[in-house]
């Protein structure tokens, strides 16, 4: 079975999260955004082999623990689109002006595409492009456990902020119609802040984007 478990971490509360295999003990992080030793002690404490790391768009609270987690280990870094290379650029700027431990640039492994498939153990995931809060802003589904990883797209009853560099409200706002509405409405949503919703739930009671 797939499993998961959602760590907050950075001041921003992010909600990295571990996903494994609970037959094979393969395991990945998604959004390393920071605290990378504690993200590693979860891995350790549950006897996981942690594979790789999966991102969903470029925003330090997403990204600046990845060097820091290498450091420790060395895996695979997936994602996000490659649009959101500018943000990578800008880590060390970033992450000073936001008085974050300062991160260096890195370039992930591969950069991900809508379409592509990513795996933990024997469960596959579909990457889904959704820019507009960033332009390469990516979400992971698994059709067989109904679960996505939303990053900062949909939250419960909200979605991303648009009005960073290279936001795109509109964009977004379809991107969710198009591709998180028509998913079956009892996928459950890990958002990238604050507390899980299922697709049903917003299509239903989100004031931003309702069902076309
Ligand atoms: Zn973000
Ligand atoms: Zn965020």
């Amino acid at each position: 079975m797939l499993q998961f478990q959602t760590i907050p971490v950075t001041p921003f509360a992010q909600n990295a999260t571990l996903l494994w295999d609970d037959q094979t003990q393969d395991a990945v992080l998604t959004d390393v955004g920071g605290d990378a030793e504690i993200l590693l002690q979860e891995v350790a404490s549950r006897h996981l082999n942690l594979q790789a790391i999966w991102l969903t768009h470029g925003h330090l609270d997403h990204v600046s623990g990845v060097p820091a987690l290498l450091q420790h280990q060395s895996v695979t870094v997936l994602g996000p689109h490659q649009e959101d290379d500018f943000l990578l650029q800008k880590l060390p700027e970033i992450t000073r002006q936001y008085q974050f431990p300062e991160c260096p640039v890195f370039t992930p492994t591969h950069w991900l595409s809508d379409g592509d498939m990513v795996s933990v153990g024997n469960h596959y995931f579909q990457v889904l492009h959704i820019p507009g809060h960033t332009p390469g802003s990516v979400v992971y589904y698994c059709e067989a456990a109904k679960l996505l990883i939303a990053g900062d797209v949909l939250f419960l009853e909200s979605v991303g902020r648009s009005d960073f560099p290279r936001g795109d409200g509109p964009t977004l706002l379809r991107g969710i119609r198009e591709k998180l509405y028509t998913l079956p409405d009892d996928v459950q949503v890990i958002t990238g802040h604050g507390a899980y919703t299922t697709i049903g739930h917003e299509k239903t009671h989100n004031p931003y984007v309702r069902a076309a």
